[in-house]
């Protein structure tokens, strides 16, 4: 932001762009591994933090703190609230608080034998230690897959095949000043700088992407066994 600000406005423009955060740290799910690297990056780049902040409300000159403290602002972007979408408040099964379905191995919803859920409406567990898909791309694709086939073995009368996904990473995009890549639950940092940026340029610009219309790529990247990761 502050960047792409000075871009807009020019290099001397007065540019101030605040994160508030709830919690006394940044990123808070993303655990204390690539938090230094976060913090050097986001110093780096000139944005301040207000951490231990709660947002009370936002009018059109700024945003009202719990603590009765004022940040005026001419834009304000809210980035907080995940919600699995509303059509699955039409389905009569267990959810998790962000609306997910719980739902088996098999990616049927828990007692509704007859719907799969998949991507960021299904809370889904990845492995046998607790872990258990986010929604991100990464876990979408994956869950794509099986409940596809899933679904289709199920009509066809052939084997279901049970998801996992063992293997987990992030690469956290920190603008100008490159990335953060991380491994595992735990979130081992990995790379960090203009080596994480390139990978994630090839995340956003490559691997999310479907493939071209042909049969055979088709059907490759929608193999339940398929891992990126
Ligand atoms: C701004 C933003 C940035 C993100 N960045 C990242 C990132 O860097 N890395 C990462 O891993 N994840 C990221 N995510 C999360 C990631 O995009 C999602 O987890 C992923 O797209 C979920 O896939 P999905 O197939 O479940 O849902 P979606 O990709 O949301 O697809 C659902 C589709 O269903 C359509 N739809 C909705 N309602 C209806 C309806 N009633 N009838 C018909 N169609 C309907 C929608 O239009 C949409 O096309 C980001 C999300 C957002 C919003």
């Amino acid at each position: 932001m502050p960047a792409r600000l000075r871009q807009v406005l020019g290099t001397d423009a007065h540019v101030n762009v605040i994160v508030v955060e709830r919690a006394d740290v940044i990123g808070p799910d993303l655990g204390p591994g690539p938090r230094p690297v976060i913090e050097d990056a986001l110093r780096e780049l000139g944005v301040t933090l207000k951490l231990g902040a709660g947002v009370a409300s936002i009018d059109a000159n700024g945003v009202l703190l719990a603590d009765g403290s004022r940040i005026d602002g001419a834009t304000v972007i809210w980035t907080a609230g995940l919600q699995a979408n509303e059509l699955t408040q039409q389905i009569d099964a267990e959810r998790d608080r962000q609306g997910r379905l719980h739902v088996t191995p098999e990616l049927r919803v828990v007692g509704q034998d007859r719907i799969f859920a998949a991507g960021d409406t299904a809370f889904a567990a990845t492995d046998d230690n607790g872990n258990h898909a986010l929604m991100s791309c990464q876990h979408a694709m994956n869950l794509g897959r099986s409940a596809g086939h899933n679904a289709a073995a199920d009509l066809l009368d052939i084997a279901i095949i049970p998801y996992d996904q063992v293997g987990y990473v992030t690469c956290l995009d920190l603008g100008p000043w490159g990335a953060v890549l991380t491994e595992g639950w735990d979130r081992k940092v990995k790379l960090a700088g203009k080596e994480a940026k390139d990978l994630k340029r090839q995340i956003n610009t490559i691997w999310i992407y479907p493939p071209r219309a042909d049969l055979a790529e088709a059907f490759a990247a929608a193999d339940p066994t398929r891992r990126l990761v």
